[in-house]
């Protein structure tokens, strides 16, 4: 593994132009326990001929470059500046679940309507079901636990707010959720002491995520046995900027 510079605790992409070159995992419980990273190609040196180029090994430069090649047939280069899975990929809490973003669905249904929020609901899922179809693949070892997805009240008011988020889930979506109490989350979920219920979405899985993100290469070496062009990874953000791409036409 080409590391070569220490882990930077302040590193803040809100704030720091760049994130570094060869820089070391964060000393997180997901690094401890992911194993060996994967190894990559090394450094870009020169000009390079490519397809695709995806700037980024995190989940969007992974996951497109694996959808490139298994639909398409096109040999994507990965460039990436540290590690595989180095940025929020391997740091994040390995929650999967519906999309809703900063809205919650009763505030789609008032803002858009039904139809639209229904519309929204089954984007969501089809996404949600291509992020299973990943974790249920016997080559990608993310430790998945599909449990669902729990949205816990820690007020007797939040409780009240998700019995009518369910029912309106149910009802509006048909989205099968419901609402369990305090000692059901204990008991069987959860030990979150200040909790007073929560809704129970029957879709949510939880991921080790990089381990999720470690699991490209298999995908790789499987493409590469079926003799699709494999997806390759480098190293070098200075090179990320740098190399020249030609396109080649025709594909
Ligand atoms: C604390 C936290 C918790 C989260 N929890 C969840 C969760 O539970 N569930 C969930 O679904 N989402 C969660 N997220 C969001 C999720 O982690 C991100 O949406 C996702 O990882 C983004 O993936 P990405 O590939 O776009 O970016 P990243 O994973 O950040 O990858 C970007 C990569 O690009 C590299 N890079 C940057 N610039 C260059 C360059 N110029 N040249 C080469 N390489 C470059 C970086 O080194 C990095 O490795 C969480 C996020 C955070 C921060």
């Amino acid at each position: 593994m080409s590391t070569s510079q220490p882990y930077y605790p302040h590193y803040d992409p809100l704030r720091d132009s760049s994130p570094g070159t060869a820089m070391d995992y964060p000393p997180s419980y997901w690094r401890f326990h992911a194993g060996e990273p994967p190894q990559d190609d090394g450094p870009v040196n020169g000009d390079m001929d490519a397809d695709v180029v995806l700037i980024g090994g995190g989940f969007t430069g992974l996951a497109t470059a694996m959808f490139l090649a298994r639909e398409y047939g096109i040999k994507a280069v990965v460039l990436e500046a540290n590690q595989i899975g180095w940025g929020c990929s391997g740091r994040n809490g390995g929650q999967g679940h519906l999309a809703w973003g900063r809205l919650s669905r009763s505030q789609w249904v008032r803002k858009w309507g039904a139809d639209v929020a229904r519309r929204l609901h089954a984007n969501s899922l089809e996404g949600f079901e291509v992020f299973q179809s990943m974790t249920e693949d016997p080559e990608i070892d993310c430790e998945p636990q599909n449990l669902g997805n729990l949205l816990i009240a820690h007020s007797k008011q939040a409780l009240d707010g998700l019995r009518k988020e369910s029912q309106l889930c149910n009802e509006v979506l048909g989205y099968k959720t419901r609402v369990i109490d305090r000692d059901t989350v204990l008991n069987q979920y959860v030990g979150d002491q200040e909790c007073h219920g929560a809704m129970l979405e029957p879709v949510g899985i939880a991921v080790q995520p990089l381990k999720l993100a470690y699991a490209t290469p298999g995908w790789r070496a499987g493409w590469a046995r079926k003799s699709i062009p494999e997806a390759r990874s480098r190293t070098g953000r200075q090179m990320a900027r740098s190399t020249t791409c030609k396109h080649r036409a025709g594909r």
